[in-house]
């Protein structure tokens, strides 16, 4: 066997991504590697393939129980012999698993760090024939990176435990330099072939929107993508819960995720997502890494991330097989305060000294200044991606909401005068600050009850912007926080002028704002087939459903959206046509091809005739 015909008997694939070729190569030549890909970019590939050509086993670090779980699955549906060991095995299935290391039945075995050092774990290491070490989402081993793990530093003393020092290969997607060096230095990668691809990932389409109500944006959204699978990422359990309840509410089948639920209804829930049971998870940041879901068609973010990395790896969950997928970001003005907020407050790590605790926060708070400026760039969205992580790209990209739809640049300065100067009327009469809501009813001459009962009609502000929208009235004023004359209270939602308030107000400054054109939306691979295939892949889809269920695995670890597509537009007439789809590999086809032939030769007969 070659690393090709793995590649095709295995996974169905006949061509490699770029970069694994030479990762692959370099470790079976025996030379360390690390491999910088985004997410989606097929790091797995580069690690499986050799540990199914060298003797031996290989170990794979990976940071998180749900992860491990779901490659093992994965690959046990590939049939390649695979294994994990973690503290969910009880003491006589890890003995089990042990023991079948021992015989050298697998060839992949996925570890918790937190094993690493166990007596048990070591002295059965010390007994195999270990050929390479791979080291998953290795950016946990660095303090400058997002999702730190101290438990990632035994990696190295674990492999000066080892007889014979393995080849060692580590991957990520966090590309900044700064990471980067801390992975090579503390796992002394021994002159590694590194390959780092693009960051860029051409089927997300990326979207930023001011919404007046967050609320009813977002039903409206997923009313138009009832049948996609999509995560709604916010920043807190509060949001979570609401969100969740609302979308219930509305007839939506959706489920929730933060670290608030017990760990056997995250369990539960991730379960009911991973299985298209629940098509819409409503989740903190909580739920997230090592979601290997292929299908997630959209991400949205009801609330600003606290940085460009966070947001990319979260929003990069969409679209994982290649199908174009969607990331839309919610701004308003108090998400600045949120994540502020949870930057400033957030838990402490015991492990970290004050210096580092201090240097950590210094960054986390200039990250989030990125993060904002993503909200409000008139660039190219992909473009201030990329050029965050220091890539080149184009000036458009042709896929994201101002490439496709553009903004203008308005003067505001009335606008803002009218808002600022409404607020502070209220203040005087209220003798309190109050919500943009109630500035806007005011604003607009909208005589509700609480507009009455403080008789803030008799304000001179009343009814100054009857022509303007809500939404525009909101989306000034999160402009008008942006720009620091503003200041929304995390708790109370109160908006409050600040001392620079004075300079619009009294002494003619000027404000100015992108105003958005209308984007152009929708966008569907599944749009390209012809009405007929995709009648035929609504049956396929059932096919995979019923199959799914009867080996209790996801249905996109039976076989991906694309291939699926490829079904339906290829109807194969038989198995070797079938065994041909990209991802079918020879077992796949032993065990599913008959299913799926059945219904595409019904279905070419019902054309037929
Ligand atoms: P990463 O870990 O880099 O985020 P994965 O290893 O999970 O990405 O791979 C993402 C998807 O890409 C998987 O569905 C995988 O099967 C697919 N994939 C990987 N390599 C190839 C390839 N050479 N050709 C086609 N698809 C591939
Ligand atoms: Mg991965």
């Amino acid at each position: 066997m070659d690393k090709f015909s793995i590649l095709n008997q295995y996974f169905g694939y006949t061509a490699f991504r770029p970069g694994q070729e030479s990762l692959i190569d370099a470790v079976l030549d025996g030379k360390d590697v690390f491999g910088i890909m985004p997410t989606g970019g097929g790091k797995s590939m580069c690690y499986q393939i050799p540990a199914l050509l060298l003797p031996g086993v290989t170990f794979v670090v990976s940071p998180l129980i749900s992860l491990m779980m779901d490659q093992v699955m994965a690959l046990k549906a590939a049939g390649i012999p695979a294994a994990y060991i973690n503290s969910t095995l009880s003491a006589p299935q890890m003995q089990a698993v042990y023991r079948n290391l021992l015989r050298g039945q697998y060839k992949i075995v996925y570890v918790a760090p937190e094993r690493l050092d166990y007596g048990g774990f070591s002295s059965v290491a010390a007994r195999l024939n270990i050929s390479f070490i791979a080291v998953d989402e290795a950016h946990c081993i660095s303090q400058w990176g997002q999702d730190f793990r101290p438990s990632y530093l035994r990696i190295l003393n674990f492999i000066a435990g080892l007889p014979k020092r393995p080849v060692v290969g580590a991957f990520t997607a966090t590309a900044t330099k700064q990471v980067r060096e801390d992975v090579e230095r503390i796992l002394a990668l021994q002159s590694p072939v590194r390959a780092m691809t693009g960051f860029d990932r051409a089927n997300l389409y990326f979207e930023v929107l001011h919404p007046e109500s967050k609320d009813t944006q977002l039903l409206q959204m997923v009313a138009s993508r009832r049948n996609k699978s999509g995560i709604i990422y916010c920043s807190t359990r509060k949001n979570v819960e609401r969100v969740c309840e609302s979308l219930l509410d509305h007839g939506y089948c959706a489920t929730r995720y933060h670290a608030g639920l017990s760990e056997q209804e995250r369990h539960q829930n991730q379960r009911s997502f991973l299985y298209d049971e629940k098509k819409i998870m409503v989740a903190t940041n909580a739920f997230g890494m090592g979601i290997d879901k292929s299908n997630v068609s959209y991400v949205i973010h009801y609330n600003m991330p606290k940085s460009i990395e966070a947001y990319y790896q979260e929003a990069g969950r969409a679209g994982r097989d290649g199908m174009n997928a969607e990331c839309i970001l919610f701004f308003s003005g108090s998400d600045v305060a949120t994540a502020r907020f949870l930057i400033n407050n957030a838990s402490d790590n015991e492990e970290l000294t004050p210096t580092q605790k201090d240097t950590i926060h210094r960054q986390e708070l200039a990250r989030l200044e990125s993060m904002i400026g993503y909200c409000k760039t008139d660039q190219c969205l992909r473009g201030y991606i990329l050029e965050y992580f220091g890539q080149k790209h184009p000036e458009i990209c042709g896929n994201c909401s101002t490439c496709k739809g553009g903004y203008d640049e308005k003067d505001i300065t009335r606008e803002a005068q009218m808002i600022l100067s409404c607020i502070q009327r209220i203040y005087h009469k209220l003798g309190r600050w109050c919500d943009i809501s109630l500035v806007a009813r005011v604003l607009q001459g909208f005589p509700d009850s609480r507009v009455r009962e403080g008789q803030l009609d008799q304000l001179s502000t009343y009814g100054l912007m009857k022509t303007t929208g809500r939404s525009t009235i909101r989306a000034i004023a999160d402009q008008l926080e942006q720009e620091g004359y503003l200041r929304t209270d995390e708790q109370s939602k109160a908006v409050s002028l600040t001392p620079l308030a004075s300079q619009v107000l009294y002494q003619g400054k000027d404000v100015t704002m992108l105003i958005r054109k209308e984007p152009n939306t929708e966008q569907d691979v599944e749009n390209t087939m012809s009405d007929a295939d995709a009648d035929l892949y609504d049956l396929l889809n059932d096919v995979r459903s019923q199959l799914a269920r009867k080996s209790a695995i996801p249905p996109d670890v039976v076989l991906t959206n694309p291939t699926l597509v490829e079904m339906a537009k290829r109807k194969p007439k038989n198995t070797s046509e079938f065994r041909r789809l990209p991802g079918i590999g020879e077992l796949k086809t032993q065990w599913y091809a008959q299913a799926f032939l059945k219904v595409i030769r019904r279905f070419r007969k019902e054309q037929e005739s």
